[in-house]
């Protein structure tokens, strides 16, 4: 593989806009996810979940953001990499190589790291035949609501996102069911009222015991967690909602400054080793808040540095775009 001027693993809304910033300052871009496809949280986690809080979007759903991330963020065509995981950090004369899981070498002058929480994976209930009928009954988020019309759907966990489910889904699905272990919720007060004051059923002190069905789901068993009464609860679909666990993985051992799953940076979003940046959820600096609105702009930044590195008299500031013919890019 070539070496590009910059890697950026990660193609969540941090690293689409590094990647759109790079090429806007006229550097060669790689991109790296282990996910199948680009757009990080947005399009893996709640795609169809409204966003209120981007500058210019009263309100846009996940899934709409990550679209436009990716027609930005790729229209200098940077080189993409999906389903490869950044593994190994290797140090050369003038850069690094990752290798990734699968064992691909890729050359690279400097890297922004926007790996957000890492790799993540949904928390499963743990119990038999939960794999087995994953995607036949079995969800844990929802990337196309369809599959939920007219379903007898539970949603399973106290949290804002099996709140905001039960609200998203009212009108696609036929009943839901909020199921939950106790009596005290993790989600926002208003999105519980919403749920109280709508027509889903709420199963409090319950717990999925049992799945059911050959091909696809028919039905759990629920029990009663103080009780410890069960009973067979009908239903076609189950959202499990009870959490995700993430991991740095790998990138824990590139030999960066990392602090509670977070990689130090300095002001110029740039870590203990030179040339290698880190930007949007996965890094931590003083006042540093988990959003992509604050996210972006690190992103922006971060690539402004990486380009003064490669090019010491190049300009930091990269001009205005407003100024520049895009399609021609011409702050270098
Ligand atoms: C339910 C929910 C609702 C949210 N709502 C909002 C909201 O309204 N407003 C807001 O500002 N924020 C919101 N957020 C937070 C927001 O989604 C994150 O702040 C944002 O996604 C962080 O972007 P990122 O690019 O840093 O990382 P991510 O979006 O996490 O993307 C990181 C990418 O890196 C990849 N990756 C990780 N490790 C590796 C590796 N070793 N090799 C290759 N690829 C790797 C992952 O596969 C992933 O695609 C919400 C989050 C959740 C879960």
């Amino acid at each position: 593989m070539n070496q590009v001027d910059v890697t950026i693993v990660g193609g969540g809304p941090c690293g689409l806009f590094a990647s759109f910033y790079a090429g806007l300052r006229g550097m060669s871009v790689r991109i790296i996810d282990s996910l199948p496809e680009l757009g990080g949280q947005l399009a893996a986690l709640y795609p169809e979940k409204y966003v209120y809080d981007m500058p210019g979007f009263p309100k846009v759903l996940a899934k709409d953001l990550a679209k436009d991330l990716i027609a930005q963020g790729t229209q200098f065509n940077p080189e993409i990499v999906l389903e490869q995981t950044a593994n190994e950090l290797i140090k050369t004369e003038d850069g690094y190589i990752i290798k990734t899981v699968a064992g691909l070498e890729l050359p690279t002058k400097t890297i922004i790291i926007s790996a957000g929480a890492g790799a993540f994976s949904p928390t499963k209930i743990g119990i038999e035949r939960e794999e087995d009928l994953h995607g036949a009954g079995i969800y844990y988020g929802v990337r196309d609501k369809s599959v939920f019309q007219g379903k007898k759907l539970a949603v399973v966990g106290g949290g804002d996102s099996a709140f905001d489910w039960c609200i998203n889904l009212e009108d696609t699905a036929d009943q839901i069911t909020l199921i939950h272990r106790r009596d005290v919720f993790k989600a926002h007060e208003d999105s519980i009222e919403k749920v109280k004051d709508s027509s889903v059923e709420m199963k409090i002190w319950y717990a999925v015991k049992e799945l059911h069905g050959e091909d696809s789901l028919t039905g759990v068993t629920l029990e009663h967690t103080q009780t410890k009464e069960q009973e067979h609860f009908p239903c076609d679909a189950v959202i499990v909602n009870i959490g995700f666990k993430s991991n740095l993985g790998p990138i824990k051992d590139w030999g960066l400054n990392i602090v509670k799953n977070q990689i130090q940076v300095d002001g110029h979003y740039e870590t203990n080793l030179p040339g290698v940046f880190a930007v949007g959820d996965v890094c931590s600096f003083d006042g540093k808040l988990k959003l992509i609105a604050t996210g972006v702009g690190e992103a922006a930044t971060a690539v402004c540095f990486a380009k003064t590195r490669l090019d010491p008299d190049a300009k930091l500031f990269p001009g205005h775009s407003s100024d520049m013919e895009i399609g021609t890019p011409a702050a270098v």
